[in-house]
């Protein structure tokens, strides 16, 4: 009886040791039972010279890794380690064999076989494979440069047209010394393509130049050739008057500062000109970054936005504001004021697409037409709008009328010209003699020379 028992105790001992053992071994990093984690793409494209990089992961460590390229006929290692040290996580960089090793292939395989230190398999560990298709491209793209505007303007706009060539082209875009990328657009034929580029008013250079990548990372770089023309703007001084700042200002500061009670005269109108004039030209920025492709090469004409308007104020203006006697603000106007009678119809002499109808700080209430090529007009400071957002507009329609909305004091149009976010001169898009040198010209010019090639 006794002995009976005591077996059965045994036997219940160990089966439960059976089973805490089997939990231990199916929970245990130890003896976990996950393959290697290889982050291979199915295809990649290699150029042979930048080194390919690749990351191995596992929860029990890497144990071993061997790499191998191999076409239909030969093979060749690339990497092989037996880890003494088991890391989590494994980086290597793999360099195409000095000297190359067989065919002239302009594809291969690359195979990753990788295992862990898991005692799982009867102690073997878990192993993983992974094979990608390696496709050679040694070719950078090509570019070249079909026509471009003969000058540019600080301030002003410019037209390039080129040719990009590349069987795997992955990125194309004109970068520039201030930081900003302009995307172009395809052009009349296969491989073609154009972009507006500009000079912003603030930047004191201009340089541009035209990359391309491919998907290999071959790139190829061009830089736009132009006239430079540092054209001097106005600046102005102006002294500011309690009774400005009691104005317009505080109107303004009170509709749009939160701590508008706790700010002095001078600090209201410090809100406005800065802070407010900030928010508002990147409003207006980031709705006129996109580059649509509505191509209006045939129709554009010059902007009269307009009738019998004399101009108020030029673009560019630098105003540098006195308060008792003090520099205390400073600003850009970047649009062309035009006034003529006061609610003056407002026409667009071009076609395109109403993206903004509404008030919006010192510019009042405001409309935005994307005119396509990556183009875009402003009209502010209205006193109705008679328009709304996602009209589309023909030529000579009137989308409001003139006012006093926003920072303006008399009623006039404050008109403004936008390239991918970037004002430019109203005045060059007015002239019809700048228009035919700068788009219509070079257009012409480009498609002459693609024809001929
Ligand atoms: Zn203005």
């Amino acid at each position: 009886m006794q002995k009976r028992s005591s077996t059965k105790i045994f036997i219940l001992f160990i089966t439960i040791l059976i089973i805490f053992l089997a939990l231990y071994l199916h929970k245990s990093p130890l003896f976990e039972k996950n393959a290697p984690k290889i982050t291979l793409e199915d295809e990649i494209y290699w150029n042979l010279k930048d080194p390919l990089p690749l990351k191995i992961s596992d929860e029990s460590g890497v144990k071993f890794l061997r790499v191998t390229l191999s076409d239909d006929s030969n093979s060749v290692t690339l990497f092989s380690e037996n880890y003494q040290n088991l890391a989590n996580e494994v980086e290597i960089s793999l360099n195409y064999p000095k000297g190359g090793f067989f065919s002239k292939s302009e594809s291969f395989t690359l195979k990753v076989e990788a295992i862990d230190g898991s005692k799982w398999n009867f102690f073997r560990g878990n192993s993983g494979i992974l094979e990608s298709k390696i496709i050679v491209d040694k070719k950078s793209p090509i570019l070249n440069i079909v026509a471009n505007s003969y000058k540019i303007t600080k301030g002003g706009a410019a037209l390039v047209v080129f040719k990009a060539e590349d069987e795997n082209l992955k990125e194309l875009y004109i970068k520039t010394n201030f930081n900003k990328i302009f995307k172009p657009l395809p052009f009349y034929k296969e491989g073609y393509y154009f972009s507006l580029i500009a000079w912003p008013r603030a930047e004191d250079s201009f340089q541009a130049t035209i990359v391309a990548t491919d998907k290999a990372k071959n790139k190829t770089n061009a830089s736009i050739r132009f006239f430079l023309e540092n054209k001097k703007y106005r600046n102005s001084n102006l002294a500011l008057k309690e009774s400005f700042i009691g104005g317009k200002i505080s109107e303004l500061a009170r509709e749009y500062a939160d701590d508008f009670d706790e700010l002095t005269p001078l600090e209201r109108f410090i809100f406005v000109n800065e802070t407010l004039r900030n928010e508002d030209e990147k409003t207006i920025e980031k709705i006129t970054s996109k580059v649509s492709s509505a191509s209006l090469e045939k129709t554009i004409t010059p902007f009269y936005p307009l009738k019998n308007a004399a101009a108020v104020a030029s673009f560019g203006d630098y105003r540098t504001f006195t308060f008792e006697g003090k520099k205390v603000s400073h600003s850009y106007h970047l649009g062309l004021d035009l006034a003529s009678t006061a609610q003056a119809k407002i026409v667009t002499t071009n076609p395109g697409k109403v993206v903004f109808a509404q008030k919006r700080g010192i510019y009042g209430n405001s409309v935005i037409i994307d005119h396509g090529l990556g183009l875009y007009s402003l009209y502010s400071h209205c006193s109705s709008l008679l328009v709304s957002e996602g009209d589309e507009v023909k030529a000579l329609d009137v989308i409001g009328r003139t006012g006093v909305t926003g920072l303006a004091l008399g009623d006039h149009l404050h008109f403004g010209m936008i390239v991918q976010g970037v004002e430019v001169r109203p005045e060059e898009w007015m002239d019809s003699k700048w228009m035919n040198d700068n788009v219509y010209g070079i257009f012409k010019d480009a498609k002459a020379l693609i024809d001929r090639q």
